[in-house]
């Protein structure tokens, strides 16, 4: 259990009259707890109650577990053959009585186990949200937190390191992908934070383009984008290489995207706000001509999820602070021609940031 995490989180509940939170994100149940799970369709949830101790509730297979993480308190399970929400009603009841007020992540709760709750607990109040107290605790990582995504970036790393062995022409972006994931999982690394993208020449204009049997051609760039997860914590990072020597056009793009994200990198800073560090990279590539083809914001935090708060966006008036941990991946997308994103995710320190991935971002020529 992360007890400074549910400190924060009893005081919201006590500040907003909450007796009962229900945490239903299972990689949120992982942020809170210390139990990280996938429980697919089948039901994972944390209760924390405002005084009394938690309970978590979980498929019967994966009880021990839950037992054996590093959350402390009951773990409570289900077959398949029972109704988990009869168990999850008595439960509450037997631990907590009727609670007035039942916090839950609005954003994620399906809506039929919502009426399962509200049918339980007729006079319950469930006005209360979960989601904007979760993504602002989130905002911030401990050191603990910081050493995990570290870990999580040199697997990253390791990823482009198998990668770029296999980039010669006629080699298909699937068999890329296949390789990497293999080696990946041979040493240990059980999965990647989202499906690998290798994206050939033309193919990487599209941001989030699904690799298949386009091969490796001479001349032509082809572009990484991938992560793993470690520890339940994700890496995210995006590297473009030349398969046989560039052209001058790409090249080209590969230094105004480069300068664009390192404009971006080196102005990160507690103070300055995420729409600046946005509007830095953004000025680089639209100073050139290619604004519309930067078609994304420029990043987002990362933690337990690849995509989290805070959001690099244009507009967005948040001040970057030391301990968040963000995406810089600004990038050129010409349809039918040629895609360049780089992309790392950083920590911010008292003065500046340090990627959590270290590979080379100079044009790498394989
Ligand atoms: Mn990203
Ligand atoms: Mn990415």
């Amino acid at each position: 259990m992360n007890q400074e995490k549910v400190l924060e989180l009893r005081k919201w509940m006590q500040k907003n009259e909450v007796d009962l939170a229900y945490v239903s994100d299972a990689s949120h149940i992982g942020y809170f707890s210390g139990f990280d799970s996938n429980p697919m369709e089948r039901v994972l949830a944390l209760f924390i109650p405002l005084e009394k101790d938690p309970f978590l509730f979980a498929p019967g297979l994966e009880v021990e577990d839950a037992k054996a993480s590093s959350f402390e308190y009951d773990v409570v399970g289900y077959l398949d053959s029972q109704d988990p929400f009869s168990i999850i009603v008595d439960e509450i009841k037997k631990r907590y009585g009727s609670p007035k007020k039942i916090a839950l992540e609005k954003n994620q709760l399906v809506l039929d186990r919502y009426l399962r709750l509200t049918e339980a607990f007729p006079s319950a109040d469930f006005s209360a949200d979960l989601t904007p107290l979760v993504q602002e605790l989130q905002l911030y990582k401990t050191e603990e937190e910081c050493q995990r995504l570290i870990e999580a970036g040199s697997t990253a790393d390791l990823a482009f390191e198998i990668g770029f062995r296999h980039v010669k022409p006629g080699v298909t972006e699937e068999e890329i992908v296949a390789e990497i994931e293999y080696e990946l999982k041979k040493k240990g690394i059980k999965q990647m934070s989202f499906p690998t993208e290798v994206l050939a020449g033309p193919n990487a204009a599209s941001p989030h383009g699904t690799p298949g049997k386009n091969t490796c051609k001479e001349n032509e760039l082809v572009l990484f984008d991938l992560g793993t997860i470690v520890n339940g914590y994700c890496s995210d990072a995006t590297r473009t290489v030349a398969c046989g020597k560039p052209t001058d056009h790409q090249r080209d793009i590969y230094n105004i995207v480069l300068e664009a994200h390192m404009a971006a990198l080196n102005a990160v800073k507690p103070g300055v706000t995420c729409g600046q560090l946005d509007k830095l990279a953004r000025d680089v590539i639209e100073s050139r001509g290619y604004g519309e083809y930067f078609n994304h914001r420029l990043g987002h935090g990362i933690g337990t999820t690849i995509h989290e708060f805070p959001q690099i966006v244009g507009g967005n008036d948040l001040e970057v602070k030391e301990g968040m941990c963000f995406s810089i991946e600004p990038g050129i997308y010409l349809p039918n021609d040629v895609g360049v994103r780089i992309e790392d995710c950083v920590f911010v320190t008292k003065d500046g940031c340090i990627p959590f991935t270290k590979t080379s971002k100079e044009l790498t020529i394989l």
